[in-house]
């Protein structure tokens, strides 16, 4: 992501709100008889990140989800900006533990209907947990006040470790325009003209039932139809071309990279579509641009998006080759206040600037290929792609990385702009500027510390080692500690925790 925002410095966690519909324990668990037998117990209802504990769901691991999704944007003003979503998910995954029930993220939506393998379950109320649910069930937790949103599967019969499993569930409702914790909008943003789909960090649920965690990637599919003449621009490639009758249109879009859920978008709006490819790789680039952009915005994003296939050979050189089967922009002339890197095909908000298409590009590899395993290690993609807006300057000729790394180091400071710990940052402070600078900064530190060699050559290890997953701080530590072969747990120290301004060291 990249912020048009001021936001506020780091706040406090996020509680950990129990609710007695989501105590998961007791009453389905069979004793085994013996090590081996099947032991059914329930999925843990959060992935295990304590900025979020609520997104993400334990007990299995998607395969695919198939989203096949009609949506009628708003009427023209005076009409409330509420769009209506019909929806039919084909999620296919794999149990990773012996299963009495688990859940999905599901937020503001209603299911519809539910079936396991073929087999329908019956819709209920959030039953006691101490009371066992008869036969094949699922309910809903809709709490906004303590932002839990579960959809519970009880299948029937139970689901062995292992075991693929097929979900079919029809879902919908009205749209509106969801907000994260910090009260910015995210996920499926209704917009006059269609929706403005960027749901970093936890907004995927908004739009479709998900095991909503980085931890958990997954290929899609869709099939998304619009009224006639609107587009729908997902991840990936056109499946297809789409189809069209009875005044309605049907998009069909594969992504069949692994992508973590907050990277899903399925843009809708009135859009020219666009295509090219990276002249080096051949790889497809389909651009998505309103076409209602008003001219200034339209030549800026012009300028910019041209300027995206040299940006590819900069940051191929630097970090290895571009790790999925396309790319593209979709720049929507409505505004969420921040651009997202939504994989394969960022979302620009009203206009793409130079410096944010290059941040967005650079995302793919770092962010997209690999994510951050917990939320607290953010720096790892806001810090590269921020540090990737220098090396582009760098490379054009605008401003030396060194040059920038001196700007942001030199002015005085107050001392609470250095407590600032951007190895944990909150849930509130994950687009502080901070992640951002501090991180580019860290990098460029970093850099400087061990030589261009083992910089890159560490780069290139960390996204190797990590592609298509999700690792951590440590881990990206572990990583440099590999290549040059030293301690560095002092230099992260410095970087990621000490609440001061870091020593003179790195500048030149
Ligand atoms: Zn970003």
């Amino acid at each position: 992501m990249i912020s048009l925002r001021s936001k506020t410095t780091a706040g406090a966690t996020a509680a950990l709100v129990a609710v007695g519909a989501l105590a998961l324990t007791g009453g389905a668990a069979a004793a085994p008889d013996s090590p081996g037998e099947p032991r059914y117990t329930a999925g843990d209802p959060g992935a295990g990140d304590d900025y979020f504990p609520y997104s993400g769901n334990g007990g299995y691991d998607v395969q695919h989800y198939d989203l096949d999704i009609t949506y009628t944007p708003p009427d023209p003003a005076p009409a409330p900006v509420e769009g209506q979503l019909d929806g039919i998910a084909t999620i296919d995954l794999v149990a990773t533990q012996d299963l009495d029930r688990f859940n999905l993220d599901l937020r503001g939506l209603e299911v519809r209907s539910l079936s396991v393998n073929g087999k329908p379950a019956t819709a209920i109320e959030p039953p006691d947990p101490d009371v066992e649910v008869e036969g094949a069930a699922y309910w809903q937790v809709q709490d906004d006040d303590a932002r839990i949103w579960e959809l519970t599967v009880q299948p029937r019969p139970k689901i062995k470790a292992g075991e693929s499993v097929r979900l079919v569930i029809e879902y919908g409702g009205t749209t509106t325009r969801p907000r994260d914790i910090d009260g910015f909008l995210y996920g499926w943003v209704t917009t006059r003209d269609g929706a403005m789909v960027v749901s970093e960090p936890e907004g995927a649920m908004t739009w479709y039932p998900v095991n909503d965690h980085q931890t958990d990637k997954a290929t899609h599919s869709f099939e998304i139809t619009v009224p006639e003449g609107k587009v729908a621009v997902a991840n990936g490639l056109p499946a297809r071309d789409p189809e069209t009758s009875n005044g309605w249109t049907t998009w069909y879009w594969d992504a069949p990279d692994l992508q973590a859920t907050y990277l899903t978008t399925a843009s809708v709006g009135d859009f020219d579509l666009r295509e090219t490819y990276f002249s080096s790789s051949g790889v497809p680039i389909i651009d998505a641009v309103d076409t209602k952009l008003t001219t200034n915005a339209l030549n800026t994003t012009n300028n910019s998006l041209a300027l995206q296939d040299d940006m590819i050979d900069l940051f191929e050189a630097l970090f290895g080759d571009y790790p999925f089967n396309s790319y593209g922009s979709i720049v929507d002339n409505d505004s969420v206040g921040y651009a997202l890197e939504t994989q394969t095909r960022p979302v620009y908000s009203g206009v793409a600037r130079e410096g944010t298409v290059a941040h967005e590009l650079a995302h793919q590899w770092f962010g997209n290929a690999v994510s951050p395993e917990r939320w607290h290690s953010i720096w790892l993609n806001e810090g590269w792609a921020t540090y990737a807006e220098w090396l582009w300057n760098d490379h054009q000729g605008v401003e030396s990385a060194q040059e920038a790394y001196n700007d942001w180091y030199a002015p005085d400071r107050t001392p609470s702009y250095w407590e600032f710990q951007i190895g944990d940052p909150g849930p509130h402070g994950l687009f502080n500027g901070q992640v951002y600078d501090r991180g580019a900064a860290t990098l460029h530190a970093l850099r400087v510390e061990v030589g261009d060699d083992a910089f890159f050559a560490g780069a290139r290890l960390w996204l190797e080692r990590y592609n298509d997953s999700a690792a951590t701080s440590e881990d990206f530590q572990a990583v440099y500690e590999e290549v040059t072969g030293e301690d560095l747990d002092w230099f992260f120290q410095i970087w990621l925790w000490d609440q001061v301004k870091p020593p003179a060291t790195w500048t030149l």
